[in-house]
């Protein structure tokens, strides 16, 4: 029996995408908000915040 290791090649950095920006309460932590001049956005769902 061989063993089965599977080591962790790909790890979403989840705390990456709070450093760079706020995410999307709609679409969940993947989806980013854009950056506007006032707002953030979301491309996706059309949800925004003023910032
Ligand atoms: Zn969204």
């Amino acid at each position: 029996m061989a063993e089965e290791k599977k080591p962790a090649k790909k790890k979403v950095n989840a705390k990456a995408y709070v450093k760079i920006g706020r995410t999307c309460p709609k679409c969940g932590p993947k989806k980013r908000l854009a950056k506007h001049a006032n707002r953030l956005s979301c491309g996706n769902c059309g949800y925004f915040e003023r910032v």
